[in-house]
């Protein structure tokens, strides 16, 4: 349910976020605005309860937080700024528990200043830093120092009223940043598993036909030399029907995969892409190949695919047979084509040629 919560949150900030070009940088800037605007209420709430002290310290912090927002707006690198704020606020926060105890004011930046801490720092820091805050406070209240600094707390609050506000919302502000982190490393894990599934296919764990599409529009819209070849192979596995109907197809399945991962372990240059194309259909896109090298990786992954042994009965001629591919190649200039349809379809008959020559064969033109 929280999860839930946090993650419908995320959502909205990574809208706010997507116009921005660095998000660590917009989430800082957004808390300066924040620090800015509060302390401009308390700076103005105390010049009218005549408290000038305080309104001139929380105004001259709110022109702090202000520069640190235009840095934060302005400059790449924000690992300054951001110990520049951190700096400033623990002064500030030591300020306040030194001589500001007596004002009820100083309540709201007890709150304020753990939450702000975690989100500008990164959780492990935002610990550190926050626990060392608690230690000060510990040794600055529970300690005679208190009484040496003649320190006057407000009549509505205690020093150990001041320890568990702080304790309580530097918790609260660590679970709140704790539990966002989860949430935007699940997210940043699906955004990348989405991104996997978009380009490969789930059950083979080859690139999809739509890496293959991606890849075949590349070659053909790239500029290219008059003699730019471009090769392809549309591999079909011959009789997997009749392998389905022998031995369901969960084990189909299974011999798809181990037949795609074979062939895959042919495939030795960075340029070439193999994919499903589409059932028990394979292509191998090989730009800048001569037809004697496509054939002759056609003829190998024929042969490995063959030497996998995998029997399957076949009625029709009632006998046992090893499963095996046919293969059509095609291997063109890329200016004699007058586009990549072409030259699926000149690989497409050859696969046809070979399929209706006796299959287990590679056909080329
Ligand atoms: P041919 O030699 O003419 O190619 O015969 P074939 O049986 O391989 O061809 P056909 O097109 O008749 O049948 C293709 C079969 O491939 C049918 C279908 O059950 C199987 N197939 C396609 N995709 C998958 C898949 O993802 N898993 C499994 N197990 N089988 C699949
Ligand atoms: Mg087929
Ligand atoms: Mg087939």
């Amino acid at each position: 349910m929280t999860n839930h919560i946090f993650t419908k949150a995320i959502h909205l900030m990574d809208n706010i976020y997507s116009k921005e070009d660095n998000r660590s940088r917009f989430q800082k800037r957004i808390l300066c605005d924040v620090f800015l605007t509060v302390s401009l209420l308390i700076g103005i709430i105390n010049i009218i309860t005549h408290e000038y002290i305080y309104a001139i310290v929380t105004l001259s912090y709110g022109l702090f937080c202000l520069l640190c927002a235009l840095a934060f707006r302005h400059y790449k690198s924000t690992a300054l700024t951001t110990i520049i704020i951190n700096v400033g606020s623990l002064l500030m926060l030591l300020y306040l528990l030194l001589f500001e105890i007596g004002n009820i004011y100083t309540v709201l930046w007890i709150i304020m200043i753990p939450n702000v801490t975690t989100m500008v720092l990164n959780l492990k820091k935002a610990v550190i830093f926050l626990f060392s805050i608690f230690v000060l406070i510990m040794v600055l209240y529970l300690t005679p120092l208190c009484d040496v600094l003649s320190i006057q707390f407000h009549e509505y609050f205690t020093k150990w009223y001041v320890i568990l506000i702080y304790s309580v919302f530097a918790a609260i502000a660590c679970t709140f940043e704790y539990l966002r982190n989860i949430t935007s490393m699940k997210l940043e894990e699906s955004r990348k598993e989405i991104l996997r599934l978009s380009y490969y296919d789930d059950l083979t764990q080859i690139y999809n036909r739509r890496s293959f599409d991606k890849s075949l529009t590349e070659v053909f819209t790239a500029p290219f030399s008059a003699k730019r070849r471009v090769a392809l192979l549309m591999i079909d596995i011959d009789n997997f029907k009749l392998y389905n109907d022998n031995y369901g197809h969960l084990q189909g399945d299974k011999i798809l995969t181990k037949i795609a991962q074979t062939i895959n372990s042919y495939i030795t240059e960075d340029t070439y892409t193999f994919a499903r194309y589409g059932g028990e259909e394979f292509v191998i896109l090989m730009p800048d190949a001569d037809n004697m090298i496509a054939v002759a990786l056609a003829d190998q992954i024929k042969t490995a695919v063959r030497e996998l042994g995998l029997v399957y009965y076949d009625s029709t001629k009632a006998a046992s047979e090893y499963l095996s591919i046919s293969i059509g190649v095609a291997c063109e200039e890329l200016s004699n084509l007058d586009g990549s349809e072409t030259l699926i379809r000149l690989a497409d008959e050859n696969l046809y040629r070979a399929k209706s020559q006796g299959k287990n064969i590679v056909c080329s033109s």
